[in-house]
């Protein structure tokens, strides 16, 4: 049985007294309810990733980062590498972003560069794939999906995707309140799953988790997440208010 997984997606919100005191009531509430069926994970931006990690490191959340550096280490002002949020205490980094790949060009090379960098930092990646609208539109969407999987996640050995979590985030869902059909997300999931089965067989497959993002709420959270190969969501704009993100988490079954 697959563990679910809650990622919270921060992006660039909140100073760093707010993202403290989100993370505060956060591990507060779990600390004191334990989410049995889902492992949950902040993913904050890199300044608050200390702050956040003093408060949930003796509890029952997560920490992740949105994105690290391309390089190891050097001359990239304004870079952070691998190796830095893991020093933070992050176990998760967050790649290949809709809003990454979109608003700052990294493409499907770019992004294997940074997986094997961050695995080898000794971070799980949150790998993210997805059409954009056009794409489904011109029933493209498998193909774009499986491209992205093809070049930015399966050049890697097999023995290091258990520390990889894929999120299937349709971009005309993200952010929009469109959300993909239980059914839509399912069948991409399923297709997913099977790329990854033919690449590194069965057993692999079924212990890759695949998560759902894409205007993810309370409200819809159940039924996307009851279906069989969604292994729980990364969620955005829910995840800045800590009674949605608690509903989404509790909505896993
Ligand atoms: C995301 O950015 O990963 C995301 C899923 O955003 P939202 O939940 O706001 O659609």
């Amino acid at each position: 049985m697959r563990k679910k997984i809650v990622a919270g997606n921060w992006k660039m919100n909140m100073d760093l007294a707010e993202g403290l005191k989100l993370a505060e009531s956060i591990h507060k509430y779990f600390s004191e309810k334990p989410a049995e069926k889902a492992t949950v994970i902040l993913c904050t931006p890199f300044i608050h990733l200390s702050g956040v990690h003093e408060i949930v490191k003796h509890g029952k959340v997560f920490l992740g980062a949105q994105n690290c550096a391309a390089e190891a280490s050097g001359a990239y002002t304004g870079e952070v590498s691998a190796w830095m949020v893991k020093s933070t205490g992050a176990e998760y980094v967050i790649l290949g972003h809709s809003e990454r790949r979109s608003y700052y060009n990294e493409d499907d090379r770019l992004l294997n560069k940074k997986t094997m960098l961050a695995l080898n930092a000794g971070l799980k990646v949150i790998f993210c794939c997805g059409e954009v609208l056009k794409e489904r539109e011109d029933n493209k969407h498998f193909l774009v999906v499986k491209r992205q999987l093809e070049e930015g996640l399966f050049p890697l050995a097999a023995e290091l995707i258990d520390k990889i979590v894929i999120a299937y985030e349709p971009v005309w869902a993200i952010g929009t309140g469109l959300t993909a059909t239980p059914d839509q997300a399912q069948e991409m999931h399923q297709y997913i799953r099977d790329l990854v089965r033919e690449k590194y067989g069965n057993d692999t497959a079924k212990k890759l988790p695949i998560l759902y993002g894409g205007s993810c709420k309370p409200s819809n959270a159940a039924e996307i997440f009851s279906k069989p190969d969604v292994d729980g969501g990364l969620i955005g704009g829910a995840a800045l208010k800590k009674e949605d993100f608690i509903g989404i988490v509790e909505a896993v079954k």
